[in-house]
């Protein structure tokens, strides 16, 4: 049988206290989409406190000033997929948000939890690294940004330490102009992990030549980043089908070169046109 003590905190500072109290022995619930899995697959023994904080209603927020958009850890997938603020200042967050499992699934499991689990798989770990995303980590009296490339640290791995809760996600809005794509494959369409996925943002001048480009693609590396060789590739040109694909190919050979497995000549293929997919849709913002 699973056995743990159960706190619901009604303040972040009794949250945070109690995190302090536990040290390593706890952890924080959020929806639980993951966790229960885990803890009842019993990958977690070392658990012995469960901090329940869906009552803290001051971490879910989507929040939006001139240039940036600010998220609580606790806004679930459905919220950011339906959001008007995210739909137009991060589009490609909302797409991956809108793919993530079920409709249950997405209304309970939330950005924080997906953030903090670090799967490589996880769908909104790729968009929030193409919009260049930081994350707000606090102790009692302390508090830390850290980029998000810099949070995760590998496979189910970040530098969030046992006494620190996630309590912000921020990012630059894109700019109206600024074309993006969120790509995936999976065994289906609904209810399957993706297997990868890709997020792109490009920004064009007025000739139609790239003049930003971020391209993040999920589980191809340990860690979530973006890949600049492929990047490059598009950097100052109007793209062409060329280009599209040697970019696609340079993100399979930044996959390759971090590792081969038995699953590698099938990903390779998949990840060129994963990448070309994400492209041209990021090319095509203004007929959306
Ligand atoms: C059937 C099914 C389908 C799924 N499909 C997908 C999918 O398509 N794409 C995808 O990306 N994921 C998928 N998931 C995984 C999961 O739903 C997501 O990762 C979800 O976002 C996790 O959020 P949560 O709130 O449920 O996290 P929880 O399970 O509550 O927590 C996950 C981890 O994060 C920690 N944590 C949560 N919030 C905080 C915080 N604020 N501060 C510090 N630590 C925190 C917890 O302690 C735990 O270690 C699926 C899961 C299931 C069961």
């Amino acid at each position: 049988m699973l056995g743990f003590d159960l706190y619901r905190p009604r303040t972040l500072q009794e949250a945070l206290k109690l995190l302090a109290e536990f040290k390593g022995s706890a952890r924080v619930l959020a929806g639980g989409t993951d966790l229960l899995i885990s803890l009842r697959a019993r990958e977690r023994e070392d658990v012995k406190n469960i901090i329940d904080i869906t009552s803290l209603r001051v971490l879910d927020f989507i929040q939006e000033d001139d240039s940036r958009l600010r998220l609580g850890p606790l806004t679930a997938h459905a919220q950011i997929a339906d959001s008007p603020h995210i739909r137009q200042g991060a589009g490609l967050l909302a797409a991956a948000a809108a793919a993530i499992g079920s409709p249950q699934i997405r209304n309970r499991g939330t950005i924080g939890g997906n953030v903090v689990n670090a799967a490589v798989c996880a769908d909104t770990v790729p968009p929030l690294v193409a919009l260049g995303a930081s994350v707000k980590l606090e102790r009692m009296e302390e508090c830390r940004w850290l980029p998000l490339e810099e949070f995760i640290t590998g496979p189910n791995r970040t530098r969030l330490e046992a006494d620190e809760m996630l309590t912000e996600i921020a990012f630059a809005k894109l700019t109206a102009t600024a074309g993006w794509g969120f790509t995936r494959l999976a065994r289906r369409e609904a209810m399957a992990i993706a297997r990868m996925n890709v997020a792109v943002v490009l920004e064009r001048d007025s000739r139609g030549r790239v003049v930003t480009a971020r391209i993040a693609p999920g589980a191809v590396l340990a860690s979530p980043a973006r890949i600049p060789q492929a990047e490059n590739i598009l950097l100052g040109q109007c793209p062409d089908e060329a280009l599209i694909h040697q970019a696609g190919q340079a993100v399979a050979t930044a996959m390759t070169a971090s590792g081969s497995r038995w699953s590698t000549p099938y990903k390779e293929p998949a990840i060129i046109a994963l990448t070309e997919r994400a492209i041209k849709q990021a090319l095509e913002v203004e007929w959306r």
